[in-house]
């Protein structure tokens, strides 16, 4: 799968499948939490897609693997990677499945789950483990009840997950202090999300979040964590001008952040409450090679990602990795 394939397949971000697959996991992280996603692999790369029974494109299984079609046409083929816990070789585990906070585009405040005891994780980590292809731990979680208790559980989390020797990577909402709190627990990277850099557009969709509270706490982790050690999603599809993204992405890659761009997605469960039009194959292009120009000139390197998206790059066109 080429580079322009993968684009064009993320701009749509959705598949159906020819034949139904069985024990596929539903996600609950990431875009499209609460539904069933495939992971597809060709040569290199990698793409995540949500099964959809009307999508245009069509996964059908082949005598050596699978393929993807559109009209009719194979336009990529390649392997279905099954993940581990939610993407493959990484445990990537959504800790708290509840929100305090009501951010437009994200299905977790709705779906309002559980919060997994550490011995839960614990134990769902071991399982990863005993198939010999865990490299990484990604955690994630949403605000039961505010950030600092947040952090303070997933410093527990991090603290118990320590004896499997991988990489530990933490998401979560930040606050003055996060950074020392999740070092000190033995986190070895850190992502705090931006979510959009339009700042009208940031304040309608993240209300009662602080956009500066957030560029502090990513200033501050680059600090204590080290460059390529520091990422953020930035969403592509809210209603911001190229120009601001491109701003966006120089303002983070210039802190030595790593920028996720990542096409936003329309979750069922969040119709109506913000309008997403799904960037195109073209405009992640653009907004990917321009990204990774940023990165170069300001000495950053998606490769050495340990942990979380640019180690997985199922939804992205990850520099670094893709490109
Ligand atoms: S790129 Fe990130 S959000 Fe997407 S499947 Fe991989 S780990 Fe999950």
């Amino acid at each position: 799968m080429d580079l322009e394939t993968k684009a064009q397949l993320l701009a749509v971000g959705t598949v159906q499948l020819a034949q139904p697959r069985s024990g596929g996991q539903v996600s609950t992280a990431g875009p499209g939490a609460g539904g069933q996603s495939i992971f597809f692999q060709s040569g290199q790369r990698m793409v995540r897609l949500s099964v959809v029974a009307s999508s245009p494109l069509r996964l059908e299984s082949r005598p050596d693997g699978a393929a993807i079609l559109r009209d009719g046409i194979e336009i990529a083929c390649g392997q279905l990677v099954d993940p581990l816990l939610h993407c493959p070789e990484q445990a990537y585990i959504t800790v708290s499945e509840r929100c305090i906070y009501d951010c437009k585009f994200c299905a977790v405040p709705k779906l309002q789950g559980g919060v997994k005891s550490r011995q839960t994780i614990r134990k769902m980590v071991e399982e990863a483990r005993k198939t010999g292809k865990l490299h990484g731990i990604s955690l994630t979680s949403g605000v039961e009840e505010s950030p600092e208790l947040e952090a303070k559980r997933m410093a527990e989390v991090v603290r118990d997950l320590l004896s499997f020797g991988v990489p530990i990577g933490v998401s979560i909402s930040p606050f003055p202090g996060v950074n020392q709190i999740l070092k000190d627990a033995g986190a070895d990277e850190v992502k705090y999300n931006l979510e959009t850099v339009d700042r009208e557009l940031f304040d309608r969709i993240c209300p009662g979040i602080s956009f500066q509270g957030i560029r502090d706490a990513l200033q501050e982790a680059v600090a204590v964590f080290g460059r390529n050690r520091v990422f953020s999603n930035v969403l592509v599809g809210l209603g911001e001008s190229d120009e601001t993204l491109r701003q966006g992405i120089d303002m983070l890659t210039e802190m030595g952040v790593l920028p996720i761009l990542r096409a936003a997605y329309p979750h069922p469960l969040r119709l109506g409450e913000v309008e997403i039009n799904r960037p195109s194959a073209e405009r992640l292009l653009e907004m990917a090679r321009y990204l990774k120009k940023k990165q170069e000139e300001n000495g950053l390197d998606g490769e050495l990602a340990l942990t979380g998206c640019y180690r997985c790059t199922g939804c992205d066109l990850a520099p670094g990795r893709d490109l």
